[in-house]
């Protein structure tokens, strides 16, 4: 039994017309409430967007909650194993775009869009000549990890990326494109405003890649170091033939990609920090930083420690779930 993990993490999301979003949230919010669901769920006019976390039981519970609804019957759920929440709360909100694009023509997926390449297909692109690989994320979700050979984006949020394309790739509408981000759900709006952009052959990797990692043939071949998530893991391993370090540490330069938040609150920058440099700047970016008398570092170092606690006795908690769900079966 304790090889087993007791927790799921589920990602998800679909393009699909839903009438009333700010009800649809309140009900939504309601339902993983009591059913001890964490995460969080956007939903708007154009679809749904989410990540929750929950016992085995509770995640296949949500599964079957959604797709009893007819417009998410086909939702496609992406399953990672972990052993305990990775949420500290419960979100689901009513928003204009289930991905802030806010692009001058909006790009309805479900009309417009690339290409969806299986795992497989994606791998053999990867592998062709003259071909443009975008990593469809932010750049510091690129500095951890991304496909080889593929584009770094100057981005810090998705809304740049209209600007960010013309400014670099007006010249290629004609090479084929290459495009991923983490679970898909960016791609299939990024694919359409290309399209509209001119571009002939734009193609995007279906579910993103988290599916790839996941597929037993490719196994998240060709991709280097990990992936970037936006809960409390922060990156996920993806490449299950090599294990490669992407990133380099924020003071020594070593080879490293965790992510840290600087402990002074007034900065709070997310940067690259090896373990020792971690406790030499007192988890800072600079020496300002570290001296600064708001620091939060022992006090984060505590919370830290006490919810570790926690979650020890939420993976014996559910693994008595998964306990008690076994003896049922079999008695
Ligand atoms: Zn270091
Ligand atoms: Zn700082």
């Amino acid at each position: 039994m304790s090889t087993q993990h007791p927790y799921r993490v589920l990602l998800f999301y679909k393009y699909v017309h839903i009438d009333n979003p700010e009800e649809f949230a309140a009900q939504h919010l309601e339902w993983c409430k009591q059913n001890g669901l964490r995460g969080r769920v956007l939903v708007a006019k154009e679809g749904i967007n989410g990540t929750v976390s929950g016992t085995v039981e509770q995640t296949e519970a949500y599964q079957k909650e959604l797709t009893r609804d007819p417009r998410f019957a086909d939702v496609e759920f992406k399953i990672d194993p972990v052993d305990h929440h990775v949420f500290r709360k419960m979100f689901v909100r009513a928003r204009k775009e289930i991905v802030t694009w806010r692009l001058e023509d909006d790009v309805d997926p479900s009309q417009t869009t690339g290409r969806h390449l299986s795992p497989q297909e994606w791998r053999e692109a990867l592998q062709q000549e003259d071909v443009i690989i975008i990593d469809g994320r932010n750049d510091y979700e690129y500095d951890i990890g991304h496909f080889k050979g593929a584009l770094r984006p100057e981005v810090k949020t998705t809304k740049e990326f209209p600007d960010w394309v013309r400014k670099n790739l007006a010249e290629h509408k004609d090479k084929k494109i290459l495009m991923y981000c983490t679970g898909g759900i960016r791609c299939e709006k990024f694919s359409g405003f290309m399209l509209q952009e001119g571009f002939a052959d734009v193609n995007q990797l279906h579910g993103g890649i988290i599916k790839y990692s996941k597929d037993e043939e490719v196994q998240g071949d060709l991709f280097d170091g990990k992936c970037y998530v936006f809960d409390e893991r922060i990156s996920v391993p993806i490449n299950r033939r090599e294990d490669r370090v992407i990133g380099t540490c924020h003071h020594c330069g070593k080879a490293e990609d965790r992510y840290v938040n600087c402990a002074n609150p007034f900065c709070h920058l997310q940067h690259i920090c090896c373990e020792e440099c971690e406790t030499k700047f007192r988890r800072s970016c600079s020496d300002e930083c570290r001296e600064h008398p708001a620091n939060r570092y022992d006090l984060d170092n505590e919370i830290l420690r006490k919810r570790e606690e926690e979650y020890r006795l939420e993976k014996e908690a559910g693994l008595k779930v998964l306990d008690d769900q076994t003896t049922q079966h079999q008695a």
